[in-house]
């Protein structure tokens, strides 16, 4: 643990400083980063190590890796997720434990069997589950179209194995902490529910029955431990705490109680995603713990919960009310890799908060490595040598002017003024943070405002930064003040387009009673009934339909995708999103293409039959294609190009939106590359990353070919 000194710690706060003892093993303190997706496999050993190495460098005293797979029926592609199948899988782990120990802290691994949830469309066995229930069977996401196997007594046994082997294969790569997963629907979590567990053997009906192999995976990986690693529980409680038990409080207290001292740790959680990783717009800090708050109750192993923790004095209340022990973060280390360490040194004030877009998880559900809208340096660690707290000094102090003070100019500014460049800062409204400044003011979504405040906060704490809000600069302007470089960070807009069946965009619908997401931003939309009409299909149509709905408009909401808000799936928002609109009794028209509008009647068709209908609305919010704010940057090419003394030489950038309207996430991640793109040698850097191979890599063993156990 680098540095333990809490001489400039606020007194309040160093009870999160005090060790843990967990089984064999000591945190050093209670920051405790869970199990995470990362979107970080075996084929990208390097960017994982760099990436949890940085965690514990920040000062998280535990670091755990994602998902690791124990056997090849747990295969979750395409979604990513790393394995310990065999030995030749060892040394791609042992980076990440060496990154995590280097730092003094402890490196736990998820042992992970997904049971039901997984559909082995690669490696074609068969999924095991207690009693062929499928899992989430009417999800297109997890539709794999295979039914899971009943699992007679020796598939247990198999599973038990490979638990022990793969617990064998942790200890040699380094591991501190070893997993047993019974949450979120994999197997463990399939035996203790009654709803997937209808076993009339020794392991169904009662509860005592559903707990044992739960049991029984914890008393394998201890006896394969034998004192070398603690052994933690990973388990989902709300659907346990919701069913009602004979002789405990609810199922949730009885299982923790029949395993009150089996495991060395407990790690308490929610069942579904979009409950576990709920967003900020739908789920406030500390949603948990209703759910787990009982726990530390029933056992007197150490537990360790999440909730977006960000504020040290949250933390803090939630050990001294006994709801934790250990102060589990998974989004808010990736914000902020550093958090412990700012709070160590009384600097709470420095932390780049967890804003909860989910960003983050939308990442795993691609299938690439993680991306944060905070933390633009998350997953670029090791590829482009992007540090989130350090930055190389420049030599040559040169003048950059950035334009536009939204996610992207404040991100470049920031980065160019922490590398010494003598930065200027011009924004043409009265205040700092561009679009977050307005999608703010929308329902749910107050704490992106993080994103803007957290810059201006580092920027004010900064000498050799000059900012001006009400400056709206032209090329003329910005000659005048002859920079070295210039990025144009002027964003986006949005525009009146229709698309056409084929969803490409088309002609502008005109009329004085069309508008966009802007004319909602300055409250100019009047009318009753209102259509708003989502070509964008992330949230911010949705967010605007709720806001609408608030106001007392009767709203209609319409798309082409088939569902409303339909990229929020990938964002866990998608069932709150209806949630919100169904409370607002907003329209919802899905597959749906918009044709035209009369000024009274909306005409719209279905996407896939044509059928026609109409819905007569006092105006239409087009959520639609956004084009980059590009004019400044042609006149200044432009005057460039005419010989502009004060033009000659400087580099004129665009970034952001400007460059390539995305979301806030890609803005910022835009304004952070350009501005480490300054200084030479970091401009063009991206490290390609490759598997650990054995030079003659062994099989897996698979006893039985046709089951996989
Ligand atoms: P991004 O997401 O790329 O940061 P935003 O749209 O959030 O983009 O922010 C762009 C910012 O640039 C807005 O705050 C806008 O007011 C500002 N801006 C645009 N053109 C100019 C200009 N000519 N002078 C000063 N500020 C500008
Ligand atoms: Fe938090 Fe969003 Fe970053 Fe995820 S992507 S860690 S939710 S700020």
């Amino acid at each position: 643990m680098g540095n333990r000194d809490l001489s400039l710690c606020h007194p309040q706060h160093r009870i999160l400083f005090e060790p843990v003892q967990i089984g064999p093993v000591v945190a050093p303190n209670r920051f405790y980063q869970v199990p995470h997706a990362s979107g970080m496999t075996e084929a990208n050993p390097r960017v994982r190590a760099s990436f949890r190495g940085m965690k514990a460098e920040g000062g998280w005293g535990v670091v755990s890796t994602g998902a690791v797979s124990i056997h090849p029926s747990s295969d979750d592609s395409p979604l990513p997720y790393a394995r310990l199948w065999n030995d030749a899988d060892i040394a791609s782990h042992a980076l990440t434990t060496e990154a995590v120990h280097r730092h003094g802290s402890l490196a736990a691994v998820e042992l992970w069997h997904g049971g039901a949830v997984v559909m082995n469309r690669t490696s074609r066995l068969p999924p095991l589950s207690p009693s062929g229930v499928p899992w989430a069977a009417t999800h297109v996401g997890f539709m794999g179209q295979q039914r899971p196997k009943p699992m007679d007594s020796r598939d247990i046994d198999a599973v038990l194995n490979w638990q022990r082997a793969a617990t064998r294969r942790a200890l040699d790569a380094g591991f501190d902490i070893i997993y047993v997963y019974a949450g979120m629907g994999y197997l463990g979590y399939e035996f203790l529910l009654p709803e997937y567990n209808w076993r009339t053997d020794g392991y169904g009906g009662s509860l005592e029955n559903r707990t044992r192999f739960v049991r029984e995976m914890l008393e394998v990986t201890r006896d394969e431990a034998g004192g070398r690693a603690a052994v933690a529980l990973r388990i989902s409680l709300e659907e346990l705490r919701a069913k009602a038990s004979d002789h405990y409080e609810s199922e949730a207290h009885g299982v923790v109680s029949l395993l009150s001292q089996v495991p060395d740790l407990w790690d308490v959680k929610m069942d579904s995603s979009p409950n576990d990783c709920g967003a900020s717009r739908f789920r406030p800090e500390g949603a948990h713990e209703p759910i787990i708050d009982f726990v530390r109750t029933v056992t007197d192993r150490p537990v360790v919960g999440v909730g977006r923790f960000t504020s040290p004095d949250t933390m803090v209340s939630q050990i001294k009310r006994g709801v934790l022990d250990l102060i589990g973060g998974a989004r808010a280390s990736i914000a902020d890799p550093f958090l412990p360490d700012k709070v160590r040194r009384g600097e709470s004030d420095a932390i780049r908060e967890c804003i909860g877009c989910n960003i983050c998880i939308a990442s795993w559900h691609d299938g690439v490595p993680v991306r944060c809208t905070q933390n633009a340096t998350a997953g670029e660690e090791w590829r482009r040598d992007w540090h989130p707290e350090q930055f190389r000094q420049t030599d040559k102090p040169e003048h950059l002017l950035v334009v536009g003070g939204g996610p992207a100019g404040l991100e470049a500014a920031l980065v160019a003024a922490r590398q010494g460049f003598q930065v200027t800062l011009a924004e043409q409204r009265s205040d700092w943070g561009g679009r977050v400044l307005d999608e703010s003011a929308l329902p749910g979504l107050g704490v992106w405002r993080r994103v803007r405040d957290y810059r201006v906060w580092a920027l004010s704490q900064l000498g050799n930064v000059a900012m001006y809000t009400d400056s709206p600069m032209d090329a003329e302007s910005i000659a005048d003040l002859a920079p070295d470089h210039i990025a144009l960070a002027t964003g986006a807009q949005w525009t009146r387009h229709l698309y056409s069946a084929l969803e490409i965009p088309d002609q502008p619908l005109d009329g004085p009673k069309v508008f966009t997401p802007e004319d909602v931003f300055a409250n100019r939309i009047s009318g009753e009934r209102i259509l708003v009409f989502d070509y964008d299909n992330y949230y911010l149509g949705g967010v605007i339909a709720e806001h609408l709905g608030r106001r007392g408009c009767n709203v209609v909401y319409a798309t082409p995708a088939g569902h409303a808000s339909a990229w929020t799936f990938m964002t866990n928002e998608l069932p709150y999103v209806y949630k919100a609109l169904g409370e607002q009794q907003v329209e919802i028209l899905t597959t749906t293409n918009l044709n035209g509008f009369d000024g009274e009647q909306a005409t719209l068709s279905n996407l896939f039959n044509g059928q026609t209908l109409e819905r007569p609305v006092d105006a239409i919010v087009l959520v639609g294609l956004r084009l980059p704010n590009t004019s400044l940057y042609q006149a200044l090419l432009q005057s460039r190009a005419g010989g502009h003394k004060g033009l000659q030489g400087t580099g004129i950038n665009l970034v952001g939106d400007a460059l390539a309207p995305g979301a806030i996430a890609h803005a910022v991640h835009s304004g952070h590359g350009f501005a480490r793109g300054l200084l030479e040698g970091d401009a063009g850097l991206y490290r390609r990353d490759e598997p650990i191979t054995l030079e003659d890599p062994q099989p897996v063993v698979i006893l039985n070919p046709a089951t996989g156990s």
